[in-house]
């Protein structure tokens, strides 16, 4: 089969559209033939080296396609439906698993990350990992869903417990959780406050219902903050920027504020006052990926229509190098596919 892959670390340019054996599925597993794999953020540290990944490497975490073989051990699942990948890889038998807390699992990786991904023509994988999708809705829209919206879910509905009536500051419209945030804290009633980088992905992010659009390139987020909040400021900062943010994240807030993150794409060292974090009382939550649980109820609310898939373009397989320096150049407004 074809797949996008890569034998060395580095650069766009180390992305290889080539020939690579066909998976070997288990009999406790399904095939799926790959239609539509949505980049991440991920997929670019991968592909510059990330510790734990062998090479040569596929990568790719959020996969949509059709069933093309089901193991011998599942009986409820049919060969031809259609199908997206959770983006999560567990044992699904030790504690945290078994209690639903699938991303505390000492073996806990997403697709792509330390096991081959769904850039690749086919790929095998658990049973529990396939979940139909509605005949309406398109392979690309279904592949643009899982990873973002798991970890936007988890963030503002696991780990910050949002309220309605609250003040949510989302970094980022632009990106694939932000455009994912924007919508979840908008369903759970609060006030949204987000920042792009230019005028049409402010357009954009009101389109999706933020209440308040700031330019993070002209405007200070914590002033602009304050300002809406009539100094008050607000209650969670839905973070991912990291290193460029952090400060006006942490300035952002009321007392007893919370910051929840899930990465640092402008690098990972954030300094702060620890006195700052007492006196106001903050709370900082780191947040990876999310719960089965949690896919399935968040996916509920997708397939309903009451969250939107955003897909901002799609490239072909032999592009992919293209399509990472789209990502990297930030270019998009929600997801970037790739397709065989
Ligand atoms: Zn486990």
């Amino acid at each position: 089969m074809k797949a996008i892959r890569f034998h060395e670390f580095g650069g766009p340019d180390v992305l290889r559209y080539e020939d690579v054996p066909e998976p070997v599925m288990r009999q406790d597993q399904v095939l799926v033939r790959v239609r539509a794999c949505a980049l991440n953020h991920l997929d670019l540290f991968v592909r510059q080296g990330l510790p734990g990944v062998k090479l040569p490497h596929i990568n790719g975490s959020d996969v949509a396609g059709d069933v093309v073989q089901v193991g011998s051990y599942i009986t409820d699942l049919k060969e031809g439906t259609r199908v997206l990948l959770s983006p999560m890889v567990f044992c699904n038998h030790c504690a945290a698993c078994v209690s639903g807390r699938h991303n505390l699992c000492r073996q806990f990786t997403v697709l792509g990350n330390l096991v081959d991904g769904g850039n690749a023509e086919y790929i095998a994988v658990p049973r529990v990992s396939v979940i139909p999708i509605p005949d309406t809705m398109s392979y690309e829209d279904a592949a643009a869903v899982p990873l973002v919206f798991l970890t936007a879910w988890h963030m503002l509905v696991g780990r910050a417990q949002i309220r309605p009536g609250q003040v949510v500051v989302v970094l980022g419209a632009g990106s694939g959780v932000g455009s994912a945030a924007i919508q979840i804290a908008k369903m759970w009633g609060s006030t949204v406050i987000t920042t792009a980088g230019d005028e049409r992905k402010m357009a954009k992010a009101r389109e999706l219902g933020a209440d308040y659009t700031l330019d993070h390139y002209k405007q200070k987020i914590s002033e602009e903050v304050k300002r809406i909040t009539a100094r008050a400021g607000a209650d969670v900062v839905f973070e991912h920027v990291g290193q460029a943010t952090w400060q006006e994240s942490m300035r952002s807030l009321k007392p007893g504020g919370v910051i929840v993150t899930c990465g640092a794409t402008t690098g990972p060292d954030a300094s702060f006052d620890l006195r700052v974090l007492f006196a106001k009382q903050l709370s900082l939550l780191g947040s990876f990926m999310g719960q089965m649980g949690e896919l399935h109820e968040v996916l509920g609310h997708v397939f309903s229509g009451r969250l939107k898939p955003v897909v901002d373009r799609s490239f072909p397989f032999q592009e992919a190098a293209e399509a990472h320096r789209y990502l990297e150049n930030s270019q998009m407004f929600g997801k970037v596919i790739l397709q065989p």
